[in-house]
């Protein structure tokens, strides 16, 4: 049993596939709107729509759609019919049910970890959403305690760690290194990133060198093993 008693765990791109379903999307919308732009110029304005609306609007499927609204009413002047904008919603909402997909090998380790550990999920995004995939996904069985919030921050952890112990028996993991591994860190956790192969261009963020509380990892089983060795 290691010095850590309390693992959190970030949901999209740790546990499960996620990032792919938006570039699904948004293949869709640079069909719709390919008389009007290539596939670049949509990628970068719905990159921009998304920077410019998150404070406002948040993370997850709803701001994005309305990004991706925005996106086709600018790029096509104004010009897109209402039956291709409406069918630019219903991408969005599509992308409301889609599946649960597990990364390989993550139900074996939290069936591990859930043994020994006290195990958090910590999850932004939007709040349905987000609620849909905990249920659908049974993670209940490993996670006691499931937060969803609007952004992650470094009070975000301290609010959250803080109720299971002390703050430097907990550990953060996931494969933002923006809003997951750092901000743990600064509150004064532990804090793992484990890449996913496409990171959002928003979460992307500087590794903390030289941090002894801050681990680079090549995928979960290898945090497990950083975790026990803690
Ligand atoms: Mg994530």
């Amino acid at each position: 049993m290691s010095y850590i008693k309390t693992i959190g765990f970030d949901a999209d791109d740790t546990l499960w596939h996620n990032e792919r379903f938006f570039g699904e999307a948004q293949d869709t919308l640079k069909d719709l709107l390919r008389e009007y732009a290539d596939k670049e110029t949509v990628s970068k304005a719905v990159l921009e729509m998304q920077r410019q609306n998150v404070k406002s609007l948040g993370y997850g499927i709803k701001s994005f759609t309305i990004a991706m609204m925005q996106v086709a009413l600018d790029l096509s002047d104004g010009k897109l019919s209402a039956n291709a904008m409406r069918e630019v919603i219903d991408i969005g909402k599509n992308m409301m049910s889609h599946p649960v997909d597990f990364i390989d090998g993550v139900t074996n380790i939290l069936d591990d970890l859930s043994k020994s550990y006290e195990l958090v999920l910590i999850t932004k995004g939007d709040l349905i959403d987000q609620e849909r995939k905990v249920a659908i996904s049974d993670v209940r069985k490993w996670f006691k305690h499931i937060e969803i919030v609007s952004e992650k921050r470094t009070n975000t952890y301290k609010n959250i760690f803080s109720r299971f112990g002390n703050m430097n028996e907990s550990v953060m993991v996931g494969n933002s290194i923006k809003s997951d591994a750092v901000p743990a860190v600064q509150a004064g956790a532990w804090g793992i990133h484990v890449p996913y192969p496409i990171t959002w261009e928003l979460e992307v963020a500087e590794p903390m060198i030289n941090h002894e509380c801050y681990f680079e990892a090549k995928s979960l089983s290898h945090a497990a093993e950083i975790i026990k060795s803690i």
